[in-house]
């Protein structure tokens, strides 16, 4: 009697948690506290009476775990999903999407296309995400409205497109919005170089200089096939990987996204200059680009992170999906039953795309004082039963739709599938509206 009560906003009293760190580590029956946004307590449910709430929630059948982290995408693009498919990465780009792009691409195109993106991305447990497109101004607005986390990486090519004329335009432009949300809570603005088959050497050595200037990530497509790498090494005399390190943009706030060719030199290379991998296995998969060496890099110690790429290419934004499929296509790549096991998949799908961006102290686990970032999946139905393993359960036979709840830095984001700050019928009449939009074009073309 008369001990103080530790005050807190929220507690979510769950049959499981999943802090993620350490590593396959499953809490029953646990608790965890939300305070001023943050992670203030995570106990045994036997002893949440110790806190005082302002708001509890009891989910006896849900696991409680970090947000997802989506480290590789191209929001605005969930406007073309299903618009060119069964197609190479090169003739589905140079025929259908770019010139799509050219003619269709506006503020009004990104505005609705995020919209989409971040109510699927919320709808299926994704807290936060990398972005590379243009007009990433319009990006941020829209996930600061959703209440997501961002990094948002400003695009820069060589050829011009409705946002910019050429690489220095893109990066005076992305230099800009950087400065605008420099102090953002949720958003953090760094560099995108399409890929060095789209950026000039000269543009990346400019890009290099900045980066390492002002301290700021570079998020770059590279190795995505091998017939980019063979080219380059026809053009240049050198593999793309080698360019970007004699040119200083290999080292850790890099994130090379897709790495499908790589060999066991280069791996050290990324492992010594503590380079991150964003492998994106639902896209390779799809355009047949490839398969990174997802295990042999972790096993060189390189952080390999995933991502879903975007919609026009995967053709959704579902990281459940995504975890299934790296943990799946690890183990037919390498005949490997063994290799990337659920517990490393769900890994590489909080903490590792954290540690990519360099979000690792405040996202990506579930530890006090870290930000709340958190998702609440159901696992009393059917397809759940029955539980031995929680974590293989979310790897290998979860639905996206199973996820009910997600907070971001503590704010609710989604309550029973509802999204709070977004209105679904609005981003869905969007969506059609450019469906027709486009397939009137296609027709008249
Ligand atoms: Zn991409």
């Amino acid at each position: 009697m008369g001990r103080i009560m530790q005050k807190v906003d929220t507690l979510i009293i769950t049959g499981w948690v999943i802090p993620v760190l350490p590593e396959g580590e499953v809490l029953e029956n646990h608790a965890v506290a939300i305070t001023a946004g943050r992670i203030s307590a995570i106990l045994p449910a036997s002893r949440a009476g110790e806190l005082e709430a302002a708001e509890t929630l009891e989910m006896p059948e849900h696991a409680l775990l970090p947000g997802l982290v989506n480290c590789h995408g191209h929001a605005a693009m969930s406007l073309l999903r299903g618009y060119a498919d069964d197609l190479a990465l090169m003739p589905w780009l140079t025929q259908h999407v770019w010139p799509l792009e050219s003619q269709h691409v506006s503020e009004e195109f990104v505005q609705d296309g995020v919209n989409l993106a971040l109510a699927e991305m919320l709808r299926s447990g994704t807290t936060c995400f990398s972005d590379m497109y243009f007009f990433p101004n319009i990006t941020a607005e829209m996930c600061l409205q959703a209440g997501m986390r961002a990094q948002i990486t400003f695009p820069v090519f060589d050829f011009p497109s409705a946002w910019g004329t050429d690489a220095d335009d893109y990066i005076s432009k992305g230099l800009t919005l950087r400065d605008d949300y420099k102090h953002s809570e949720l958003l953090s603005i760094v560099f995108g170089p399409h890929s060095p088959y789209t950026v000039s050497r000269q543009a990346l050595e400019k890009i290099a200089m900045l980066a390492a200037e002002l301290d700021l990530p570079v998020h770059i497509h590279l190795h995505e096939t091998a017939a980019e790498v063979t080219d380059a090494v026809a053009l240049n005399g050198e593999r793309p990987l080698q360019t970007l390190a004699d040119i200083g943009l290999i080292g850790p706030r890099t994130q090379c996204v897709h790495m499908t060719e790589l060999e066991q030199t280069e791996m050290e290379l990324l492992a010594v200059a503590g380079a991150s991998v964003i492998h994106c296995p639902e896209s390779n998969m799809k355009l047949a680009s490839g398969s990174c060496p997802v295990a042999e890099l972790q096993a060189a110690g390189v952080n390999v992170a995933l991502g879903t790429d975007s919609a026009a290419s995967n053709n959704d934004l579902n990281m459940f999906g995504e975890m299934r499929t790296a943990a799946l296509l690890a183990k037919l790549s390498s005949a490997d039953a063994t290799a990337l096991p659920a517990a490393r998949a769900l890994s590489m799908a909080t903490i590792c795309g954290a540690r990519a961006i360099g979000m690792q102290d405040q996202i990506g686990s579930l530890e006090i004082g870290k930000q709340a970032d958190l998702i609440a999946v159901d696992l009393s139905g059917l397809e759940s039963q029955p539980l031995y393993n929680v974590i293989s359960q979310l790897v290998y036979a979860t639905h996206a739709s199973q996820v009910t709840h997600s907070w971001v830095a503590g704010r609710n984001v989604m309550s029973e599938r509802l999204l709070t700050a977004l209105d679904a019928e609005t981003v869905k009449a969007r969506a059609q509206h450019w469906g027709e939009r486009i397939s009137a074009g296609r027709k008249t073309s």
